[in-house]
């Protein structure tokens, strides 16, 4: 696989690749470029370049390109879940609706050309009008992660295209092939070169000098904390725009009035969906004693029973591998320190057996009790298949512990009682609350955090304004 830079696809100049190799199996899939400083500063100079004739553009003919470039990722699904799944470890179904959703998401947002607006204010002294109008900011970066490679590159350059600003994607050094031929796909569509550039290469390489170049005017980032940090601090030596999706450890409430079959299903979804690996996955169950006993039940025979771990290849899995043996000791680590301060492993709680797993990083699913809350998996974001659960007297109890957390992503509550969805929707410090609905991100609501989870917005209207920039023009009428 190449890398894509100013309208074509080419090799990094120092001529060095990455090798990348198949969760599931160890196999190697391809390999792509690694990518230099170099590189990183040609994909930053041509995007500057295509900046003004792509921001003079009328925006629907920026759309009507985006429309066109989803349709080429549509007509290309199998194709791009398979890679996807052998690159990450996810399985088949969810790489494919991994990629129906950026062509989705590009079509979301292409959709909006007709309503890109500013204001018009009247001034009376002196006699003048006064517009708001948005600009495009310029050359955006857009840094993805490796657990929804697709579509948190889709939350960044789907609304950073449609308002004229000019993009290079730096992809997860361990999951850049679904998105580099994605965006090959999106430029056949006839996007003017150097519009939309993808850079592969490490983080601590390309991924500052995307922060680091004066000519970036904003970077989108999703990932760990503590990298979300050092972007931050970077940025400001160019005071650029950063938008930070960082960790989260989201709490899920079950109520004792709740839909308890459903609440189940979602729990479990919430939990095992991208074999855990997502950062608005419920990390934290917070469950009323009065219904405790047969939710845990259920919920065992749902984590049992539903999520068969195989290769995201086989048709019946429903679990993929974590998707390093990193990832999957981060995950071991947090387990043995929960059992060691007195947890019980209810399920789950080590690596399958068998021939089939002997050289992937599975893990079963796992469910937690009499956790103490000073564990890590409680404090910390825990990024697999392993899931802690609390009982609770009630809602003020479940709702404090809920918010006893440095991060503020996503949260949920699943009740009959319209009083306690609203305190939740009021109490719960988090970028987002779902009441009896599973947590999904849609793009019609602005997604982001709070607290340590970071800050900035993507899905809805609201990201466009941190795409773009206001600026007042008065017009004397005198
Ligand atoms: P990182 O934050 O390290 O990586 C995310 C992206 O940032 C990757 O593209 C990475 O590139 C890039 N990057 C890394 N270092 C820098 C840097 N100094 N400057 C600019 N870009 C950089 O996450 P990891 O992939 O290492 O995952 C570690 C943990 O982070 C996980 O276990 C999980 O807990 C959490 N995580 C949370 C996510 C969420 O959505 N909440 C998403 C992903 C991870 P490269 O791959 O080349 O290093």
């Amino acid at each position: 696989m190449q890398m894509f830079i100013a309208g074509e696809l080419c090799n990094a100049a120092a001529g060095q690749t990455t090798e990348i190799r198949n969760p599931a199996t160890g196999e190697a899939v391809d390999t792509v470029p690694k990518a230099t400083v170099e590189d990183a500063r040609r994909a930053i100079e041509s995007a500057h370049q295509a900046f003004p004739s792509w921001s003079q553009m009328a925006a629907s003919d920026r759309a009507a390109l985006m429309f066109k470039g989803a349709q080429n990722v549509k007509e290309h699904i199998p194709e791009i879940a398979e890679l996807l799944t052998r690159e990450q470890g996810k399985t088949l179904l969810e790489s494919r609706i991994e990629t129906q959703r950026l062509a989705e998401n590009l079509e979301f947002f292409a959709g909006l050309h007709g309503a890109l607006r500013g204001q018009h204010v009247e001034i009376a002294k002196p006699k003048a009008y006064g517009m708001v109008i948005k600009r495009p900011l310029g050359v955006v970066g857009s840094i993805v992660p490796w657990n929804f490679p697709l579509t948190l590159m889709a939350n960044k350059i789907c609304p950073a295209l449609i308002v004229g600003n000019t993009v290079v994607v730096k992809p997860a050094s361990t999951a850049p092939l679904a998105i580099a031929r994605c965006v090959e796909l999106i430029n056949a569509a006839g996007f003017p070169p150097g519009v939309l550039n993808v850079v592969t290469g490490p983080g601590a390489v390309v991924g500052e000098e995307l922060i680091a170049h004066p000519l970036v005017r904003k970077i989108g980032f999703t990932g760990e904390t503590e990298t979300g940090k050092r972007v931050m601090a970077q940025a400001s030596n160019e005071l650029k725009h950063v938008t930070l999706e960082l960790g989260g450890s989201d709490p899920m409430i079950v109520c004792d009035d709740a839909n308890i079959p459903e609440a189940i299903r979602a729990a479990g979804v919430g939990r095992f969906f991208n074999c855990g690996q997502a950062c608005l996955a419920i990390k934290r169950l917070y469950l009323f004693d009065a219904i405790a006993d047969e939710f845990i039940e259920g919920l065992k025979q749902n984590a049992e029973q539903r999520w068969k771990v195989g290769n995201g290849m086989d048709k019946a899995t429903r679990m993929g591998p974590l998707h390093t043996a990193g990832q999957r000791e981060e995950v071991e680590k947090m387990v043995q320190d929960a059992v060691g301060r007195g947890a019980e492993v209810l399920t789950g709680g080590k690596r399958p057996t068998g021939v089939e797993y002997e050289r992937g990083n599975f893990y079963l699913p796992t469910l937690l009790v009499d956790v103490p809350e000073d564990a890590l998996i409680a404090r910390e974001e825990c990024f697999g298949p392993a899931l802690p659960i609390f009982r609770v007297k009630n809602l003020d109890e479940a709702i404090d512990k809920a918010n006893n957390s440095k991060y503020g992503l996503g949260s949920s509550i699943w009740t009959r009682d319209i009083r306690n969805a609203h305190a939740a929707s009021e109490r719960i410090e988090a970028g987002y609350t779902w009441v009896n609905s599973l947590q999904i991100a849609v793009d019609e609501l602005p997604f982001g955090g709070t607290k340590q989870s970071g800050f900035g917005k993507e899905h809805g209207t609201e990201v466009l304004d941190h795409y773009s920039e206001l600026k007042s023009v008065m017009v004397g009428v005198a």
